[in-house]
């Protein structure tokens, strides 16, 4: 199709024995913010690593904007721009010249290097920083840098791979925001995550993968109606009987009832009034509960039913 960025056709990746993408494929169209979310291990980084001609792999077909990509495709590589899980500046280079020296890889035009690495420094707000070097920057910063060397040539394509991963609230905050910003300007974003919040918040097209497959594509609203759990209620509550849990077990859209550590868990398929019902039972019984919530399924949820295990343990 005209507007496919980025065509990923039926990938096999092996590492000796392990398989690390297995018959793997993926169409993302231009403008969108595709989000690559999966636990860590199944595939992302190496996804992204076939898909720049980083790594060869055993089998398929990468194409990038309609064109085959291979290692010597420099006219096709110079209009993306990478973020890598790390961080990859020069520590004897400032903040200035590191941003200068990835932009000069594509721009050779000094006038037009000078006005872009500008408009980089000003957009991830490292200006007060312009001349520190990067032993001298906090986490975040040095995220930021690292994403105004990725983007400093204006790239039509930019991958980021978690770039996220321990970085303290408001700089998270901040990449999210960087990241719609430079899809507003124009750029198709391809973004890995092992976090499902970010990955709600930000993308408009999502593939879950697991040990290197892709288990289910679509927006976030498309990925929640593949399931059948459409609310989640959680009760405090004591010394709760198996009686009345089986007896919650059997109300209407309810398939599964969880009680541990003074914690109800119902989970329900359908249904107006599921809260409602379940507290008239409390009632009727004559028990007392505390704190009661009632969530809308996650991506975690749609993660959990098609594999069976979470994406990532509960943090604490
Ligand atoms: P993710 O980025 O989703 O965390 P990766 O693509 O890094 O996952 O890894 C996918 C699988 O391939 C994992 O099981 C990982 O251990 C394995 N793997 C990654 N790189 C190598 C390598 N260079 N040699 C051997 N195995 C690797
Ligand atoms: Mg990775």
């Amino acid at each position: 199709m005209e507007n496919t960025v980025v065509k990923i056709d039926n990938l096999v990746k092996r590492y000796g024995d392990l398989i690390a993408l297995d018959h793997f494929s993926l169409d993302i169209n231009q403008g969108e913010i595709f989000g690559l979310l999966g636990p860590n291990g199944s595939g992302k980084t190496t996804t992204i690593n076939c898909l720049l001609s980083l790594l060869s792999f055993d089998k398929g077909n990468i194409s990038i904007f309609g064109k085959k990509m291979t290692p010597v495709s420099y006219d096709i590589k110079k209009e993306i721009g990478i973020i890598m899980q790390n961080v990859a500046v020069f520590e004897e280079l400032t903040v200035y010249e590191n941003i200068d020296y990835f932009c000069g890889l594509y721009v050779k035009d000094k006038e037009k290097r000078k006005q872009y690495v500008e408009d980089a420094i000003s957009f991830v707000e490292l200006e007060e920083f312009r001349r520190f070097y990067p032993k001298k920057l906090s986490g975040g910063l040095l995220r930021r840098l690292n994403i105004a060397c990725g983007i400093a040539h204006k790239p039509k394509l930019i991958i980021l791979d978690e770039p996220t991963v321990a970085v303290d609230p408001q700089s998270r905050n901040k990449i999210l925001e960087g990241i719609c910003e430079l899809n507003r300007q124009g750029a198709t974003i391809i973004y890995t995550s092992h976090y499902m919040e970010e990955v709600e918040q930000i993308c408009t097209r999502i593939a879950i993968m697991d040990k290197g497959k892709k288990i289910a594509e679509g927006t976030k609203d498309e990925l929640k109606r593949m399931i059948r759990n459409t609310e989640t209620i959680n009760i405090e509550i004591l010394g709760l009987s198996d009686q009345i849990c089986s007896e919650i077990a059997g109300l209407p859209h309810v398939y599964d009832v969880q009680y541990d550590d003074e914690r109800l868990t119902v989970y329900c398929s359908g249904g107006k009034h599921n809260l409602i019902r379940i507290l008239d039972l409390l009632q009727k019984h004559e028990l007392s509960f505390g704190r009661v919530f009632s969530e809308l399924p996650t991506l975690n949820d749609v993660f959990l039913e098609i594999t069976g295990k979470a994406l990532r343990d509960k943090e604490a």
